[in-house]
């Protein structure tokens, strides 16, 4: 996960002042030094450390905290809002023209994630905000790239402009703007070129399309994995072409977090989005309130519950609370539950977002589970329709049968079937509570 060296850092530092009761200055300094060196082997940048500590300092030793009654709680809260202050305090939203489309340029260093990042923006703004975007495929230097940005287009059922690769990229800029105004699409995300490095070529005809189109956002599409060097082509893409905000991608995977806590102070442009894998459904908003949280194992709970309001249904909720009610549970509707987490994305992302949830013990082997789920996902795809609505017909040569169908033993086969009866003892008593009637026990 992200963040994790940082995150485990900086939670040990910041235990050590919570519960105290007094905060003395030497408290304070002990604590910066640690926040200090957690933040730079964290790989963000130097300078942006130095601020940020010299800030923190301040208030810490202000009367805001030593006047408190709980001082080492509000220095945490400082901790919290300095570090959200440095990604940008606000969530930057996305722009809108007063007359549409609004364009938006997508830049980049090759296998940034440019093209993926177009894909996943245009089924955001159309999930989200139930737009219509025109794609455009500028990168002409790649075939493959306008094949890659054509595959998008198709899994998204969205248009694709293109010109192939012999056409000059400033011409399928105009041409694709025209289109968009007579087919009404409210939005127009150019793909633009990438290179290994930044150079003069590219910079020329990034700033020959931006004079063409005026877009209203300047993506820069930058890989957190890269840390300070992301840093640094985020600063040189801004002077040379004036971006407006960034997209980190990679997210997902083990970055130290240096990027994401550098961008906005080194190019005082903010980070808008965070690519948080490969498939078009994982980027997100960029929190800088929520993150600051995540990192400090506060949890982002508000994050979590928008991501079971998109992909949990309302109205299967409402069928699966009928359900637990009038127990009548079952392995069909389990699988279905199961299909719904998945779709949040990795449990291990999940966990991050729940307070203090990578400080519990097991928890930090949740990529394990996903193992069993698959396992379990087998079981009860390799019951049939009967068995699944009655574990009761369950018997030992059914159990083999569907063990040699899920390639599982019968061990396995026992352990999902005690499970979904302690599932259903368990709606059973939260169903009993909330009649009323005393429930033994609980859940904890
Ligand atoms: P481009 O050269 O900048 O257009 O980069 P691509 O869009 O082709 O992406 C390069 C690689 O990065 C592809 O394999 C993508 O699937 C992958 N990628 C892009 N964004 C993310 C992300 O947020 N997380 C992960 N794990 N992979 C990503």
């Amino acid at each position: 996960m992200a963040f994790e060296g940082l995150a485990d850092r900086l939670q040990d530092t910041i235990k050590k002042i919570t519960g105290k009761g007094k905060v003395s200055e030497q408290d304070v300094k002990e604590m910066t030094r640690e926040v200090r060196l957690a933040l730079l082997e964290a790989d963000v940048n130097f300078k942006v450390v130095k601020d940020l500590v010299k800030r923190i300092k301040e208030r810490a030793v202000g009367q805001e905290v030593m006047e408190s009654l709980t001082p080492g709680q509000q220095v945490i809260k400082v901790v919290k809002e300095e570090l959200t202050e440095l990604m940008g305090g606000e969530q930057s939203k996305i722009a809108v023209a007063d007359r549409p489309p609004t364009v938006i340029m997508m830049v980049g260093l090759q296998g940034a994630g440019k093209t993926t990042t177009t894909g996943k923006l245009a089924n955001h703004l159309r999930k989200k905000h139930n737009r219509s975007p025109l794609l455009v495929a500028c990168d002409v230097y790649r075939p493959a790239a306008i094949n890659q940005l054509e595959t998008l287009g198709e899994q998204l059922s969205m248009p694709v402009f293109s010109m192939g690769t012999e056409a000059n990229p400033v011409d399928i800029a105009k041409k694709a703007m025209e289109q968009a105004k007579e087919e009404h699409n409210d939005y127009v995300i150019i793909d633009t070129a990438g290179r290994l490095h930044v150079d003069s070529d590219l910079m020329e005809e990034l700033e020959q399309i931006k004079a063409t189109v005026k877009p209203d956002e300047i993506f820069l599409v930058v890989d957190a994995m890269t840390g300070q060097d992301a840093v640094n082509v985020a600063e040189s893409f801004n002077e040379q072409l004036d971006i407006s905000g960034v997209v980190l991608t990679k997210l997902d995977g083990d970055t130290r977090g240096g990027a994401a806590l550098s961008i906005k102070a080194v190019t005082d442009k903010p980070v808008k989005f965070a690519g948080m894998g490969e498939k078009l459904d994982q980027l997100e908003p960029f929190h800088p309130e929520r993150m600051a949280s995540r990192i400090l194992g506060m949890g982002d709970v508000l994050s979590l519950i928008e991501k079971a309001q998109t992909n949990v249904d309302e109205k299967q909720a409402k069928a699966l609370e009928e359900k637990m009610r009038t127990m009548s549970f079952t392995f069909d509707d389990f699988l279905e539950q199961m299909g719904q987490v998945k779709n949040m994305g990795p449990l291990e992302d999940l966990m991050a977002m729940i307070p203090g949830a990578n400080k519990m013990k097991g928890l930090k082997n949740a990529q394990l589970d996903e193992k069993q789920l698959a396992h379990v996902e087998a079981i009860i795809q390799s019951m049939t329709k009967k068995e699944r609505q009655d574990p009761s017909l369950m018997n030992a040569s059914r159990k083999k049968r569907i063990a040699k169908g899920s390639g599982t033993s019968v061990s396995q086969v026992n352990r999902l079937l005690k499970q979904f009866d302690e599932m259903k003892k368990m709606m059973k008593q939260m169903t009993n509570m909330q009649k009323g009637k005393k429930g033994k026990g609980g859940f904890n």
